[in-house]
């Protein structure tokens, strides 16, 4: 029976590669739900052509022109907007599968209310793991919902795992997790350099094609460092667990080392429809229209240790999954703040790593135990961030 698929952020890089994907596998599974934030064109022509029942514009204000754009194309798709329209799409009761695809902190309370009502989560807005872990994997564990990991280093550790993981890492015999990183596009470009690269330059990456503010944060090495606090989260790994290891050429994905010296790695070419459609169809397997990765002609595999002082961003990740739930969540938010005044081009690519790391100085370790606690976090950080973005501005 073909399964209904919601997908939160549709008109972005992952919305857009899962929907490539389902288009490829009408027999087993169909549209149900699209949302987007303020492209209201793209996603009318995404609801008429996967002929979805439902549509939200995250930005009320376009509720209108949605409904507009849908029946000029002559979509019957049920309109609903802000946030408590996202919240009711993610928990729509037709769903068997959400995929949470929503860029940064905001896409938490939708992923939330997915998760709350035990649906099949694809998960690729690491976002709402670094910020709110445990509460997550505590709603899925309560809902029973199943949550498959879309980012593609956890996608390939999750398939580097054996069955039964769930029980502990240490008991499988786990006893490294290692992320590959590319080193994104300024992986050799001088500390001196630093300071004029450019947001365009930063969203240019070499091996892959995503949304600006994971490209930036791939630039900055941010985005390893939210992996690791995402994979701390996901498969309950001690931080002493975790490794980044810089793999340029983006092929083998991931790797889980055991206890008696085996290591297995995912491998495949640099496309997100592959770890999409494996979380789609776990445990089958679906054509995802991926190239195949062609081993005698690649020319190498090459793997190096980071750079943390051309990094900052990856050490100060490290350091807030080792000091508190509360650290990673300011870390987050002065991340996201600082990273959209970068693509702004209102302070310079250095100065990220700067604003978080004076951000971060001010987490505590106070225990973290609701969803407004968190928000409240989040908000006390966005407005530390941009205070001290005015200060250096
Ligand atoms: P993107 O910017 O291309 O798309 C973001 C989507 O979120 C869009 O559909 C947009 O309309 C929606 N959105 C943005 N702000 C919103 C708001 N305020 N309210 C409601 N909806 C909003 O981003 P992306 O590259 O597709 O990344 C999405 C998530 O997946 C991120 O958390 C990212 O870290 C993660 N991820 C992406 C990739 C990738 O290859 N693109 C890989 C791994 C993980
Ligand atoms: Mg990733």
């Amino acid at each position: 029976m073909s399964q209904a698929v919601s997908i939160l952020g549709s008109t972005g890089s992952i919305g857009v590669s899962t929907l490539d994907v389902i288009a490829r596998n009408r027999d087993k599974f169909h549209v149900l739900a699209l949302t987007a934030n303020s492209n209201v064109q793209k996603l009318a022509e995404q609801c008429s052509f996967h002929d979805a029942a439902c549509a939200v514009i995250a930005r009320a204000e376009l509720a209108n022109d949605l409904t507009a754009a849908l029946r000029k194309l002559g979509c019957r798709a049920k309109v609903l907007s802000g946030t408590e329209g996202l919240l009711e799409a993610a928990g729509l009761s037709q769903a068997q599968i959400v995929v949470a695809a929503i860029v940064g902190a905001v896409g938490l309370g939708p992923t939330l209310a997915a998760t709350a009502a035990g649906k099949k989560i694809l998960l690729a807005n690491k976002e709402s793991l670094v910020i709110a872990g445990s509460l997550f994997m505590q709603a899925a564990k309560a809902a029973g919902a199943t949550v498959l990991p879309v980012d593609s280093e956890h996608n390939a550790i999750f398939q580097s795992l054996p069955a039964g993981w769930q029980k502990g890492l240490q008991a499988c015999g786990v006893e490294r997790i290692i992320l590959t990183a590319s080193g994104g596009p300024f992986l050799n470009t001088p500390a001196s350099k630093m300071a004029q690269i450019t947001p365009g330059q930063a969203c240019k990456h070499p091996n892959w094609e995503m949304g600006r503010k994971i490209s930036v944060d791939s630039a900055t090495l941010m985005n390893k460092g939210l992996e690791l606090i995402e994979a701390h989260w996901l498969f309950g790994a001690d931080p002493d667990l975790l490794e980044v290891v810089v793999h340029p050429q983006s092929i083998v994905h991931s790797m889980v080392a055991y206890r008696d010296g085996s290591v297995l790695a995912q491998m495949g070419t640099p496309d997100m429809r592959t770890p999409i459609a494996h979380a789609l169809a776990w445990p089958e397997r679906i054509e995802a229209g991926v190239e195949r990765l062609n081993l005698t002609r690649m020319s190498e595999l090459t793997f190096r240790e980071p750079d943390l002082e051309r990094f900052p961003c990856l050490s100060l990740a490290y350091a807030a999954m080792r000091a508190s739930a509360s650290a990673a969540i300011t870390l987050n938010a002065a991340n996201e703040v600082a990273v959209e005044y970068f693509l702004d081009s209102r302070i310079r690519f250095d100065q990220i790593a700067a604003v978080v790391g004076q951000v971060l100085e001010r987490a505590d370790g106070t225990m973290v135990n609701s969803l407004e606690h968190v928000l409240e976090i989040d908000q006390t950080a966005r407005s530390y961030a941009m205070e001290r973005i005015r200060e250096i501005q």
